[in-house]
């Protein structure tokens, strides 16, 4: 198996295929379903987070024999030569190539004529800041006054770099990196339809090597299989990437939390044998910190939240919220001074002993495990169906403040006895019917982003999520899980929010989390420790590091 044919296999054919740009794709899909198509689009952001995939689709979605739409058929001609890279009309060029300086200059001058196959020549320009002079102004003739039949597509990672008559003649859309989990999700649902066994560490590895780029991870999936012969394991990616093995992480930070000199320089020692990147391995201590402070704040919440970890849970419990937040800070002045010490390996093991030797003298309760988890999260809709309580941010404890949280009115058992009343569900039950359906996977994602907007008469209304991008399919398997609760003959409509944010189940999860943020942050503000290491080191919270 080559890394061409998973790449190619698994290259997006549609645009519910797609991982990441979701806003992207949005503006997109709307564009392309109401034909309102700009003529000109600019693409920024960094390199493999699929310029070329969006570029392929558009064009299949303009050229399609079936029509114009957000969704080609992907099995006329049209479609199919696009999908294998021969289709006339779309023409790629890669700016950067010095080569094309000559090809460019006649590519402009090719932009009048009419496109051979399809309705529309499409002109994908990939890093476009590289063009000549010449080059630009042939382009700028044309976007001044676009032939009907010609749509451009240009991508930069240098925005800055274009005139701004270029720029301001395009509509521009900035494609982000893909986050880990995302990617980490991809890979699992390649490896289990491939049918190659793995471990979660294995995927997660080569998500985080990725670095947003979904391409890269693709191909360092394609090096993993074949490095790994068989089944993926988080200890042949993580030779096979060069970098440092979580567990070795994990270990140091077991022995930090065992509060032992022994084991904690052993574990150092052994790990210099493999004469490791020690910035590297810093920073992955701090990211297993900071997983493993988000896991404290969120319990058992953290499980979605993060990344369902059992090594880092079973940190969570080990280790104060105090001392995690004191070793980050360390850690991470540890990193700073990394340069200026003798050398690498004594910088770090400074750092270590440093941990220890700071360590406030606190007591951990063992027992009960990490504070704030398994927190009951009091969701669920007031008895009698009014109106009260919609919209309120109902709050878990977070374990320090617990007693400072007001609670606002009793708390009726959560809403699990929705088929054992007879009352016609509302709004207020839309949260409990979503995890009583039991739905997995896209399908539960797609009913966290509908807000519930009437039901009557024999007829469900969800409002969508605009910024969520769904497939036909999804829609139907919500329809048909949804009848299976309400009746058969219950009639399912979806419709595109037209707020922004409708008051969706995730939407409401979104605020909880702030405000359980709100109050850690604030806990943290108060916390003896940390104001005394305020006032000792100079030390500050970090925002971004409460999660
Ligand atoms: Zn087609």
């Amino acid at each position: 198996m080559s890394y061409l044919v998973l790449a190619r296999k698994w290259r997006p054919r549609k645009f519910s295929d797609m991982i990441g740009q979701a806003h992207v794709i949005r503006a997109l899909c709307n564009a392309l379903d109401s034909n309102r198509l700009h003529h000109a689009y600019l693409f920024t952001g960094t390199r493999g987070v699929g310029k070329t995939t969006i570029a392929r689709l558009f064009a299949k979605s303009v050229n399609c024999e079936q029509g114009i739409g957000s969704q080609p058929c992907g099995t006329c001609s049209a479609c199919r030569e696009i999908d294998e890279g021969r289709f006339v009309d779309l023409i790629e060029v890669d700016a950067a190539s010095r080569a094309r300086v000559d090809e460019t200059r006649d590519l402009m001058d090719n932009v009048q004529y009419a496109p051979a196959r399809g309705r529309y020549k499409v002109y994908l320009i990939d890093e476009v800041h590289m063009f000549s002079n010449h080059s630009f102004n042939a382009l700028l003739k044309t976007l001044e006054e676009p032939p009907p039949h010609v749509k451009f597509l240009l991508a930069t990672t240098d925005p800055k770099k274009l005139p701004i008559t270029v720029l301001s003649r395009c509509l521009q859309f900035n494609l982000s990196r893909i986050p880990a989990t995302e990617i980490e999700a991809q890979l699992q649902r390649i490896l289990d339809a491939e049918g190659i066994g793995y471990d979660l560490a294995s995927v997660r590895a080569i998500a985080k090597a990725a670095d947003g780029s979904d391409r890269d991870a693709l191909s360092l999936l394609d090096q993993a299989i074949s490095y790994s012969g068989g089944t993926l394991t988080g200890e042949q990616v993580v030779t096979m990437l060069g970098s440092i093995r979580v567990e070795d992480v994990h270990a140091l930070i077991e022995a930090l939390a065992a509060d032992e000199a022994r084991p904690l320089i052993d574990r150092a020692r052994r790990l210099a044998e493999y004469q490791p990147d020690y910035a590297g391995v810093l920073g992955e201590l701090l990211s297993t910190l900071q997983r493993i402070a988000v896991c404290q704040v969120l319990g058992a919440a953290a499980a979605e939240e993060v990344e369902d970890d059992p090594v880092v849970r079973q940190l969570a419990g080990k280790i104060s919220p105090q001392d995690c937040q004191l070793y980050y800070q360390i850690g991470l002045l540890g990193l700073r001074d990394l340069p200026f010490a003798p050398d690498p390996r004594v910088g770090f093991e400074m750092t270590l002993l440093r941990m220890l030797a700071f360590r406030p003298v606190t007591q951990f309760p063992s027992a009960g495990g990490t504070p704030g988890a398994k927190q009951p999260q009091a969701t669920s809709p007031p008895a009698n169906g009014s109106q009260s309580a919609a919209g309120k941010i109902s709050v878990a404890k977070a374990a320090p403040v617990a007693s400072a949280v007001p609670k606002t009115a009793p708390v009726p058992a959560p809403a699990t006895t929705l088929a054992t009343t007879a009352i016609e569900p509302t709004a207020e039950h839309w949260p409990a019917l979503i995890e009583k359906m039991g739905l997995t996977g896209l399908v539960r994602e797609l009913a966290k982003r509908c807000a519930w907007t009437s039901f009557g008469a024999g007829e469900l209304c969800l409002a969508v999520d605009p910024q969520f991008v769904y497939s036909k399919a999804t829609e139907t398997r919500l329809a048909d899980a949804l009848r299976a609760q309400l009746g058969a003959s219950v009639r399912v409509q979806f419709r595109i929010s037209a707020e922004a944010a409708p008051d969706t189940p995730i939407a409401r999860d979104a605020a909880e989390r702030r405000e359980r943020l709100r109050q850690a942050e604030q806990a943290l503000e108060q916390d003896e420790v940390v104001r005394a290491l305020q006032a000792d080191f100079g030390a500050s919270i970090e925002e971004v590091t409460v999660k």
